[in-house]
């Protein structure tokens, strides 16, 4: 499942990148591109534009969209996570939340002039981005993701309890 999300959902698009998710996202598209590359590329969009909905519904119906209402990102996360069912365990940091390349784990003495010092000691485990090059590891940030998502998950499974 491939996403293209609008100009509004920024955010969005990085979470569901963290979680793994092929999602293009360019903050200067025009609507009509972003129709255009839905058609084109096979992918789903995301919008918070209703408009954009109505005027395009017939493009987008080929490929399917969600019109989001929310303006908090993490209500947006949850919708678009209820709506598709997406996986949020399996395939978390597989891609890069900046430019959607995908990470590719490399030997750690290849990163030794690229990460801060203490990072090259203490961890051991790297991966960088096919696309951008930028290098990541299993440190405090990454771990305040996975906490993030894992109170998110709760928190949909709470809901779904909810409407029981
Ligand atoms: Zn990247």
């Amino acid at each position: 499942m491939r996403f293209i999300a609008d100009v509004m959902l920024g955010k969005l698009a990085r979470w569901l990148r963290i979680l793994g998710y092929d999602v293009v996202y360019d903050p200067n598209a025009e609507d009509e591109t972003l129709v255009a590359l839905a058609v084109a590329e096979g992918r789903i969009l995301l919008t918070k534009d209703r408009h954009l909905v109505e005027r395009w519904r017939k493009k987008l119906r080929q490929n399917g969209y969600l019109l989001l209402t929310s303006d908090d990102w993490r209500e947006q996360l949850k919708e678009t996570i209820s709506h598709f069912e997406l996986d949020i365990q399996n395939h978390r940091m597989t891609r890069c939340p900046d430019c959607n390349g995908l990470l590719e784990e490399v030997p750690k003495e290849s990163v030794r002039y690229k990460v801060p010092f203490f990072v090259f000691t203490v961890h051991d485990h790297f991966a960088r981005c096919n696309q951008c090059g930028k290098v990541y590891w299993a440190g405090s940030h990454y771990e305040r993701m996975n906490a993030a998502l894992d109170e998110l998950l709760s928190e949909l499974q709470r809901g779904h309890l909810g409407n029981a």
